[in-house]
């Protein structure tokens, strides 16, 4: 804009100073020069004040597009504590962070790892954008974020200092954020630049960079916090329905989800199968190898329990060395046989212990159905121990079905 307007005003002068170098200089010409200079000066001034202006509003607006897009993160931010603060267990907690990490970071992919506390091990619990190609499952050590506990940024992947977790396609810049809360690891950000995309949040400029790192931070605080109040509860929760030795539910829960079962059974007209079960001789178990031997074998029993039975199932420690099991939907012929090829499993059961071998165990066990041994919860927990007491009078070692 300066130009055109500046030239005008020299062709100006210039056309002026050459009419008067054809006469003689009067004073009025002098004056007349003298008032087109300072016109010429001030609208130079005003030329170079209207750029200024313009400098600064584009500038102004640059800010006020910032300010609303962090206004914009804030509230998506604020969105997202909202719901993860409504969420009852770390699975929906996931359900919930995975609807947003594309909408916070769009120029980049990514992957959430959850810490597995029983392994140790960091694994992969959502990703987004490309396919990264990154160890869906790694040690801590593997990671310099996590071995600092400081976010660990690399700009370019060809001179930095590279984590382990990293794929075989190196990309051009990534970025890994540990999720800590109350002074707890639970997971790990890891953001990268999309491959050849130079604009990507995290190769793009200084300020686009902070800013990116500076969410990337807000993000993973976010979520870390959500994360341990809900690990939190989790584990209250736990204490509450658990039983402490072998992690099965307990007597209480046992009686809660019968109830509920058996109104779920009679509403939708299906079976509901209880197994009681009890360790034969165990008190013999006990005085051969001593109590923490038998405690051990309750807990790999346990374990066992769960993995023979569905997922739907609900195996609980009623007490001692008892067990029952709730089988919604099984009927009498299916939860016999589950009933029968537990105790010949069994037979093959075996426990290492301190280098000694613990088993094979046997096991008696009692089974009650709904419909069949009547319609109130303790009535089929009094029938299937009724079995199971005919089960061992018989001899051990079996099933008996209540009559
Ligand atoms: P039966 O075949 O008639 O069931 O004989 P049993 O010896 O298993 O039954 P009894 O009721 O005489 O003894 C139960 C034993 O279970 C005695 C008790 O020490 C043991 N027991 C109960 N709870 C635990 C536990 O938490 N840990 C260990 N190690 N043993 C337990
Ligand atoms: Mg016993
Ligand atoms: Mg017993």
């Amino acid at each position: 804009m300066r130009r055109p307007v500046t030239k005008a005003i020299y062709v100006f002068v210039g056309q002026i100073a050459l009419a008067n170098s054809a006469r003689d200089y009067e004073q009025r010409d002098l004056d007349f020069v003298s008032r087109m200079a300072t016109h010429y000066a001030l609208a130079l001034e005003r030329q170079r004040m209207e750029e200024d202006l313009q400098v600064a509003h584009g500038r102004l607006q640059g800010w006020v597009q910032e300010l609303e897009e962090r206004g914009l993160e804030m509230a998506r931010l604020n969105e997202m504590g909202n719901l993860l603060q409504t969420c009852q267990s770390i699975k929906e907690a996931y359900i919930v962070i995975e609807q947003f990490t594309a909408s916070f970071f769009p120029e980049t992919s990514g992957v959430i790892y959850s810490f597995n506390a029983r392994s140790g091990l960091y694994e992969s619990a959502i990703e987004w954008g490309d396919e990264l190609g990154v160890e869906g499952i790694f040690s801590p050590n593997d990671c310099w974020a996590l071995r600092r506990g400081l976010p660990h940024v690399v700009e370019d992947t060809s001179s930095g200092l590279l984590c382990l977790h990293l794929g075989a396609n190196l990309p051009q810049g990534y970025l890994c954020v540990p999720m800590v809360a109350q002074g707890e690891t639970l997971g790990l950000l890891h953001l990268q630049c999309k491959p050849g995309d130079s604009s990507g949040a995290i190769c793009a400029s200084e300020t686009a960079r902070h800013h990116r790192q500076e969410l990337a931070l807000s993000f993973a605080g976010h979520i870390a916090l959500a994360l341990a109040n809900l690990k939190l509860s989790e584990t209250l929760h736990d204490q509450v329905v658990r039983d402490p030795l072998t992690g099965v539910f307990n007597r209480r829960f046992m009686e809660e989800t019968l109830a509920r079962e058996l109104h779920k059974a009679k509403r939708g007209r299906i079976p509901l199968s209880v197994i009681m079960l009890d360790l034969d001789h165990f008190k013999d178990f006990n005085d051969e190898f001593g109590h923490e031997a038998g405690d051990v074998m309750l807990q790999e029993m346990a374990h066992f329990l769960k993995r023979h039975f569905r997922a739907e199932d609900v195996v609980c420690r009623y007490g001692g060395e008892e067990f029952v099991v709730i089988l919604p939907g099984a009927s009498l012929e299916e939860s016999r046989r589950r009933a029968e090829e537990l105790c010949g499993e069994l037979r093959n059961f075996t426990v290492s212990f301190h280098g000694q071998e613990l088993g094979p165990v046997t096991i008696s066990e009692g089974l009650a159905v709904y419909p069949e041994h009547g319609g109130a919860g303790d009535e089929r927990v009094q029938a299937a121990d009724r079995a199971l007491y005919d089960a061992k009078r018989a001899g051990r070692d079996r099933l008996v079905i209540a009559a």
